[in-house]
């Protein structure tokens, strides 16, 4: 951790020196197959927040996940022109890695889920650029708002984080490529939810 007394390039240069002599330096072989190429068996989308690191959570080594974190872990529907960064990434992952697995991983107390919860029913927004990113998950807030009206907002919110993951398996599905792959069996869209409150980590298909 990067202490009072440690700047920011010590933190990240003693980082890398942990993970050079623990890491790197004791599996060569691996590295060594990772400098010819990657295979990576996942695609995962995680959100952006510091605690859900899923490289941390679910011990992937170098060279198994290959990972898009935003806000929110949200997959939002083919569009080439407002969502060409997600395209470009799963359009990489499934067509030229072919990725057996790709993995949508929510998580417990999202910001970004909340802001999702808190829109106006109306989608109105106010900040530049996160309301409009989250309404990705519009379906899922108005699902959850119409199933659990009489829950509170923290529960909404913790189904929320999970619905909103279906709508991006949902959307996953919009992506040519992705769907025939889907249908070939040689791609598998998995849902999973990672609550950091009670060290539970959830899957589904
Ligand atoms: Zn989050």
């Amino acid at each position: 951790m990067l202490t009072k007394e440690m700047d920011a390039l010590e933190r990240i240069q003693s980082g890398f020196e942990k993970f050079k002599t623990e890491f790197y330096d004791k599996n060569p072989d691996l590295i060594g197959a990772l400098k010819e190429g990657q295979s990576p068996p996942f695609m995962v989308f995680a959100c952006a927040d510091s605690r859900v690191c899923p490289s941390v959570v679910l011990n992937f080594q170098p060279g198994e996940a290959f990972t898009i974190r935003n806000i929110a872990n949200m997959v939002p529907a083919y569009d080439k022109v407002k969502y060409s960064g997600v395209g470009s990434a799963i359009e990489y992952a499934v067509i030229h890695l072919k990725v057996k697995n790709i993995m949508v991983c929510g998580h417990s107390r999202c910001g970004g889920i909340k802001g999702l919860m808190s829109l106006a029913d109306d989608g109105s927004t106010s900040t530049d650029f996160i309301e409009d990113w989250v309404k990705i998950g519009f379906p899922a807030r108005n699902k959850v708002k119409a199933d659990h009206a009489s829950l509170p907002f923290e529960e909404q919110c913790t189904k929320c984080e999970k619905e909103a993951v279906n709508v991006s398996l949902a959307n996953l599905k919009t992506y040519p490529f992705v769907k025939t792959a889907v249908e070939n069996n040689s791609l598998k869209l998995i849902g999973a939810h990672y609550d950091f409150v009670n060290g539970v980590f959830e899957t589904w298909e």
